[in-house]
């Protein structure tokens, strides 16, 4: 079944949250993804809804036709990776049937990761590590504006383009994105 792209509306773009379990590992959840074509390596327009059951979902590139597909990993890492065929495949013992696969890591694209973090509380002496539970990306930005006297209104939704991969991200990305270098993080 043909995935739709989700048009950026913010009810579902600014869906993400981040949180650590407890071995200290920082995990980005969201409503939608960026998706990459693996047959032609760019960014398919567009955002996607990607955590249900219909694992056979595809989407097909605005830029070359082919299909791609979404694949979750263990649920425990919430692994997502774009895959030409809608299935996990071992490769046979000749090694002929080979699946491209490529992982989308949001923690890193969308620039939440925990060096970023770290950078972050360096610049600000702002502390995030000893949150546990799920924060809200908006509420980490606003903190971040509180304390530093930026205002989150004037902050830009517009993309920056600092990822080599996904030029185009969310516009709450976006404004994290225009935050962190405002406090020359990036
Ligand atoms: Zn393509």
């Amino acid at each position: 079944m043909e995935r739709n792209a989700v048009f950026p509306d913010h009810e579902h773009l600014d869906k993400i949250t981040y949180s650590y379990d407890p071995s200290g590992d920082l995990t980005v959840s969201s409503y939608t993804t960026p998706a990459f074509c693996i047959y032609c390596k760019s960014q398919i327009d567009g955002f996607f809804p990607f955590r249900d059951n219909d694992h056979k979902a595809s989407i097909t590139c605005n830029h070359c036709g082919e299909t791609n597909y979404f694949l979750i990993g263990d649920q425990d890492t919430a692994e997502l990776y774009m895959s030409s065929h809608h299935i996990f495949h071992d490769l046979g013992p000749d090694g002929s049937q080979t699946i491209s696969r490529m992982p989308i890591v949001l923690k890193d694209i969308y620039f939440l990761n925990e060096g970023m973090l770290e950078k972050v509380q360096e610049c600000t002496g702002i502390n995030f590590f000893f949150e546990t539970q799920e924060i809200e990306l908006s509420k980490l930005i606003k903190k971040v504006c509180s304390e530093t006297g930026i205002s989150y209104e004037d902050l830009s939704e517009k993309d920056l383009g600092l990822h080599p991969l996904f030029p185009t991200l969310p516009p709450l990305v976006n404004k994290w994105l225009h935050l962190l270098t405002k406090i020359e993080c990036i």
